[in-house]
């Protein structure tokens, strides 16, 4: 984990990759099944570089539920 704890701006969406400061355009959806009742959702935010990376990861767990673009994320998600 790391300490990002502060609100982040909506107008400053930057990429979930480890060490990447890129714009997000993506908004990767998932849950954990074991910890996260069917109302939750999770999600990471993803440059272009980074998309498959972590569509990956949360596919090999069975954890995705869906990849939108950045403008189409609710207000309230996070
Ligand atoms: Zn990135």
């Amino acid at each position: 984990m790391t300490a990002q704890d502060s609100p982040t701006p909506a107008d400053e969406l930057v990429c979930s990759g480890k060490g990447c400061r890129a714009e997000a355009v993506w908004a990767v959806l998932w849950r954990n099944p074991k910890i996260h009742t069917p109302e939750r959702r999770k999600v990471w935010l993803a440059c272009d570089d980074h998309r498959d990376h972590l569509e990956n990861f949360l596919d090999l767990r069975g954890f995705r539920i869906d990849t939108v673009p950045v403008d189409e994320l609710g207000p309230s998600d996070g």
